[in-house]
């Protein structure tokens, strides 16, 4: 496997060591700030904090726990801000460990939260009370057409309830659109609708410092989740993928992720994912070729995983299931199999 060369030693360090990195300065005026995220092996989201003539725009927010709010405020005031100063909250994309905290950052400072159109639509859906026992009804339905077992199938639909909890919803003031100027002043910072992870993810590049700020789009060692589910675009893959080649030309000095650390070689890196998914496309196309005619969870289980399937818990298995999916449409978009719809449906080769 290549290995992309860290940006920050000290930083690649503390996430291989389970350890939690230190506020760091990348660029002048450009800071660095962990905060942590509760029970999840991720541990941190990297909130990244630009400096501004009036204050500070930020990077994504991290969950909405005390906690977190804590390591912001106080990353913040490294950088030598106030939580109040924070004048921009760029979303990258609406998963809690990104958007969770947006809300109660505007409640104190006043800040404009932007977001893509695309995931701004689909917010009510996910995070409003009302909703959210029709979304649950749709992953249910999703996970009977995968064939899932009755036994396991209430507790994968409502797996990622408790979630929730971790964000204050918030619209955004602002929807950012592709290839939109940001404005912020100092910053020629340019938004790139990059779709997949999530419908409406966003990165930022900075061509004059020559940074990309890639959000869950692409991470130094792991591959973001892409995955079919209620809210999801019909052919995530095909959308990641393109993105991916969106990011490719690039050029950058610089990677500044959300997770895990900051890097330097944008272009092999997106093509190590590349191959990444490639491999899987073959492997689930194999398996479908060897059983004929089989469900998407039976599928899944005969994959390789980081881990044995037994001990995969139950919302990462149901993760697994509709990430398997999400090969499986982009395998029958490119007529390599062929779906026969029913409860569940039934995978053939082409
Ligand atoms: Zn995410
Ligand atoms: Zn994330």
């Amino acid at each position: 496997m290549t290995k992309v060369t860290p940006a920050s030693e000290a930083q690649r360090e503390a996430w291989t060591s389970g350890g939690f990195p230190e506020v760091e300065r990348v660029r002048p005026g450009l800071w660095s700030i962990p905060v942590p995220l509760p029970a999840i092996p991720l541990r941190y989201v990297l909130v990244y904090a630009l400096e501004l003539p009036d204050g500070v725009a930020i990077v994504d927010a991290g969950w909405n726990t005390d906690e977190a709010y804590g390591a912001l405020a106080a990353g913040l005031k490294v950088a030598g801000y106030e939580m109040t100063d924070v004048k921009a909250v760029l979303v990258t994309h609406i998963h809690p460990d990104h958007y969770g905290l947006a809300g109660r950052i505007r409640e104190v400072s006043g800040a404009w939260i932007g977001l893509h159109p695309a995931d701004s639509r689909l917010l009510h859906d996910r995070y409003d009370d009302g909703a959210v026992d029709s979304l649950v009804a749709q992953e249910r339905a999703l996970l009977v057409r995968s064939g899932v077992p009755q036994a396991t199938l209430d507790e994968l639909a409502g797996a990622s309830m408790m979630i929730r909890h971790y964000v204050t919803m918030a619209r955004p003031d602002r929807l950012i659109e592709d290839g939109e100027r940001v404005g912020l002043p100092g910053w020629d910072l340019q938004a790139v609708w990059t779709p997949g992870h999530s419908p409406g993810h966003l990165c930022f590049v900075e061509r004059e410092r020559r940074l990309l700020f890639s959000g869950d789009h692409v991470l130094a060692r792991i591959t973001p989740i892409v995955a079919v589910h209620p809210q999801s675009a019909p052919n995530p893959l095909a959308d990641y993928l393109q993105a991916l080649a969106t990011v490719r030309k690039f050029d950058v000095d610089e990677v500044l992720p959300a997770h895990e650390y900051r890097f330097l070689e944008l272009a092999e890196r997106v093509d190590h994912v590349m191959a990444h998914h490639s491999e899987r496309l073959a492997e689930i196309e194999a398996a479908v070729g060897a059983a004929g005619g089989i469900t998407c969870w039976d599928t899944a289980t005969r994959l390789t995983w980081s881990r044995p399937w037994e001990t995969i818990p139950s919302f990462m298995r149901r993760a697994a299931n509709n990430e398997t999916l999400a090969h499986l449409v982009w395998l029958e978009a490119r007529g390599r199999l062929r779906r026969v719809p029913g409860e569940p449906d039934l995978w053939h080769p082409a």
